[in-house]
């Protein structure tokens, strides 16, 4: 199982290749292959896999900004309708993401300056 927090199910679907640097970079593309090689999802409640290799991780927080994180966090899980504790399967978490409505993609995406393979427009 790939564990994985509410903004991180969406945000690992458009990987650019770019990062937080060399050990962060090859941790999301690890899972990456990890989640497209069929392995399913649990839904973590804060800091996940991908934070375990961030330069931001201060213990289980996100010293980058932690209440916006959990804001995205709480986005991200009503809109694909899962909750933390819960299990998915990648395929069907991104047929999701992927059918969700222009107008949540602004709010949800509104000041981040992650660059993300998103098709924008
Ligand atoms: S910035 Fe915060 S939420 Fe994002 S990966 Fe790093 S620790 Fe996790």
């Amino acid at each position: 199982m790939v564990r994985l927090r509410g903004h991180h199910l969406v945000c690992l679907n458009f990987f650019s290749g770019e990062g937080l640097g060399d050990e962060f970079r090859d941790n999301y593309r690890r899972l990456l292959e990890r989640l497209t090689g069929g392995e399913p999802v649990a839904v973590a409640d804060g800091a996940d896999e991908v934070c375990r290799r961030c330069p931001h991780r201060q213990e289980d927080l996100c010293g980058w900004d932690e209440a916006a994180v959990l804001r995205l966090d709480r986005l991200a899980l009503a809109a694909l309708g899962t909750a933390a504790g819960g299990a998915a399967a990648w395929t069907e978490l991104t047929a999701r993401v992927r059918s969700l409505p222009g107008a949540w993609w602004e709010e949800f995406c509104a000041g981040c300056d992650w660059v993300c393979s998103r098709p924008r427009g």
